[in-house]
């Protein structure tokens, strides 16, 4: 699936993320997750070994077949997320970032629940209002988001984006301000069982624009492993 990515052309591709992260001014502020989907688990482990922390797969069927190989880590999920599979993740991840839907999150509470753990969530915002997108319209979140809050063994822990794809990487900048004035609300209202720690928005082409604009943790795939073919 993917072309074996040199040791060298890794630490390159980090030096130069690391490198934008220290322009923004707000590196020590910003937890990088590496996105690690179709990439192997032997590649994940270099990442590891390279001081990053955390990873997210996107899709339930590739982190099973990853799971057993991979370094002790920090593991989210940040996929589009069926409910059918949230008991074949729900001890395997610790944060769940794709959270888009009151059916989703009931799943989930109930898996939690089952399994006697609390599972941090963030909920998933279509900020760019896109007919083709997952996730809540910033005008129906807090009417879901307080729905959420009072599910057993959950804890809302923030939210996170994907912005339309554009060509102009500043076309975004408006929208993760406005992201970062719906999370900085929301935190303000004092919800129980919310905190708002968790900003996820920012990927391989925008995100020194993202913690630009209050980003505390980037989701970075082809930035740090090199263009990839998707399926
Ligand atoms: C693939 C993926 C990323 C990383 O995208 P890049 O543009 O390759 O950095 C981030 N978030 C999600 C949800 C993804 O699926």
């Amino acid at each position: 699936m993917m072309e074996k990515l040199s040791a060298k052309e890794f630490d390159r591709n980090l030096d130069d993320v690391l490198e934008r992260l220290e322009k923004t001014g707000r590196k020590d502020k910003v937890i990088l997750l590496a996105a690690t989907k179709t990439v192997d688990a032997e590649t994940i482990n270099y990442c590891l070994s390279k001081g990053i922390d955390y990873i997210g797969e996107n899709k339930v069927q590739e982190l099973l077949s990853k799971h057993e190989q991979i370094s002790p880590c920090h593991r989210h999920f940040i996929g589009h997320l069926q409910t059918n599979k949230v008991k074949d993740i729900i001890n395997r991840v610790e944060m769940i970032h794709s959270v888009d839907s009151l059916k989703l999150a009931k799943e989930i509470s109930k898996q939690a629940f089952k399994n006697s753990k609390t599972m941090e969530i963030l909920l998933e915002i279509n900020i760019g209002g896109e007919e083709s997108k997952w996730g809540f319209t910033p005008e129906s979140l807090e009417e879901n988001l307080r729905e959420i809050a009072k599910m057993p063994n959950l804890k809302i822990k923030g939210l996170m984006t994907i912005p339309p794809i554009c060509n102009q990487k500043e076309e975004n900048r408006d929208y993760f301000r406005e992201m970062k004035k719906l999370f900085v609300d929301i935190g303000a209202k004092n919800i129980d069982n919310v905190s708002m720690d968790v900003l996820s928005m920012g990927m391989s082409d925008d995100f020194d624009i993202a913690v630009e604009e209050g980003a505390n943790l980037i989701r970075l795939g082809t930035a740090l492993f090199g263009r990839r073919i998707y399926k």
